[in-house]
């Protein structure tokens, strides 16, 4: 007989743990990698600890905010953003499209011109792709030096490609007074949805993850192969059968589907449409203290990577005295792997080219992180496609939780609260 759980969750992502820490009893966590965590999970190199890339905790929300601190008690401390942009050889804060201070002339008047008149022809909202977007809302200058660029790196296709579905929370967008301001003078406002953080003081992001698997039953190196729908059971990689209730899964949302049993043509035509990113991140021990910046955005064609950032200056318990940590993220085309040795020589000598690498300050220690999923594309087929998968596999009590069960840009808040959401549905 197949062992029975009433609550079944495929991955120790901080969303099945949420939820499964809210279910316990009757619920099992079965986890394909060594340890849980997920993205959230920190690497320790030689006294340095690396996330997958940076991990910054955004808590909007009053009751996921009092959770995670009763989660990590004095092992939390909360930050005032210092995010810039390298473009143009210089550095500007955060938001670009605020902060115009600083570039070069040519550039700050385009971007200030190009600002004026859009705000003249008005009418963003008729746009429908991102990059009408970005030229109806911020200008042409802004759409040039950053909207357009630095987002083809990021999600890898063409800003008209994308939808306005993800951007509401992601991109801020500052008042006329605001942008004459950035212009005229260096305005330290911290604009936009993460202007503070909270991060662990110590071990990494993995605490948080250390916290929430705190006593539940989760099984590590348990890769689930297929789901049996009609019979209420899934298989594992090492043969053992086991029988459910109700299933949630935090997996990649094409992958869930692959493995489901009966799989009509078109669910799993639907998943064929969807379209994602991957990141390989680079992670760097170096010498010496770091300038005082948490992350920097590259805009320009000319860098690979679209942003790095000190990780170090989140918690100094991520490198080892006289030392700080680096992280660095390129993004590439969905199933398609980059070649690792080229693309490491390639974001060191942009690291150099940027001046995070010196004659001075070269790499100690080198961790290479890859995120073969990391964003998931928002073009016009996401959204019907997301939504056909999730009616055919919620009437079968198959719930998909997290940023990529759901298959959306999301945060470790949201995985959060999606995680406590379904604890209260299955109960
Ligand atoms: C580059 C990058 C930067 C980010 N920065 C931030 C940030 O600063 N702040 C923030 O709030 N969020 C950030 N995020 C988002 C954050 O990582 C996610 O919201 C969160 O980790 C999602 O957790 P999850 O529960 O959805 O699952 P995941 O972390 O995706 O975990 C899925 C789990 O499923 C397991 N698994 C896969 N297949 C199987 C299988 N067949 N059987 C069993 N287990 C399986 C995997 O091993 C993994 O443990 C970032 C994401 C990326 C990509």
């Amino acid at each position: 007989m197949p062992r029975f759980f009433e609550n079944v969750f495929i991955g120790a992502g901080i969303s099945c743990l949420a939820a499964a820490r809210r279910r316990r009893g009757d619920s099992i966590v079965l986890e394909a990698a060594a340890r849980p965590g997920g993205l959230c999970r920190s690497e320790r190199v030689e006294g340095f600890t690396f996330d997958y890339t940076g991990h910054l905790l955004h808590l909007r929300r009053p009751r996921v905010r009092r959770w995670v601190r009763r989660l990590l008690g004095d092992n939390l401390a909360r930050h005032r953003r210092s995010a810039w942009i390298f473009s143009s050889g210089v550095y500007t804060r955060y938001p670009f499209q605020g902060h115009f201070h600083g570039l070069p002339p040519r550039v700050a008047a385009e971007c200030l011109l190009g600002f004026f008149e859009a705000l003249q022809r008005g009418r963003p909202g008729r746009a429908r792709d991102f990059a009408s977007w970005a030229r109806a809302q911020f200008g042409a200058g802004v759409a040039r030096h950053f909207m357009i660029p630095y987002n083809r790196k990021l999600w890898t296709v063409d800003p008209a490609e994308l939808t306005l579905e993800w951007l509401d929370r992601f991109v801020p967008r500052p008042g006329l007074e605001q942008v004459v301001r950035g212009a005229l003078e260096d305005v330290d406002d911290a604009a936009g949805y993460n202007a503070c953080f909270h991060y662990p003081r110590r071990g990494g992001i993995e605490s948080l993850v250390e916290a929430l698997a705190r006593g539940l039953r989760l099984e590590c190196g348990q890769r689930v192969t297929t789901i049996d729908l009609q019979h209420r059971r899934l298989r594992l990689a090492g043969g053992e059968e086991i029988a459910f209730g109700n299933l949630a899964s935090c997996i990649p949302l094409p992958r869930l589907v692959r493995m489901c049993r009966p799989l009509p043509d078109s669910v799993r035509e639907r998943a064929g449409e969807l379209r994602w990113a991957g990141v390989y991140n680079l992670n760097l021990g170096l010498p010496g203290p770091a300038p005082a910046r948490h992350w920097v955005y590259l805009p320009e064609r000319r860098f690979r990577p679209y942003r790095f950032g000190y990780a170090s200056n989140f918690s100094a318990a991520l490198a080892p005295a006289g030392h700080h940590a680096v992280y660095v993220e390129a993004s590439y085309r969905g199933g398609r792997r980059p070649d690792r040795r080229r693309l490491r020589r390639r974001l060191l000598a942009d690291l150099a080219a940027a001046g995070v690498i010196t004659s001075r300050r070269r790499p100690v220690v080198t961790c290479e992180l890859d995120i073969p999923c990391a964003y998931v594309i928002y073009d016009r087929r996401r959204t019907p496609a997301v939504r056909a998968i999730r009616r055919y596999l919620e009437q079968r009590r198959v719930f998909p939780i997290g940023r990529y069960g759901r298959w959306e840009y999301s945060s470790m808040e949201d995985a959060l609260w999606q995680g406590l959401q379904l604890a209260e549905r299955l109960a």
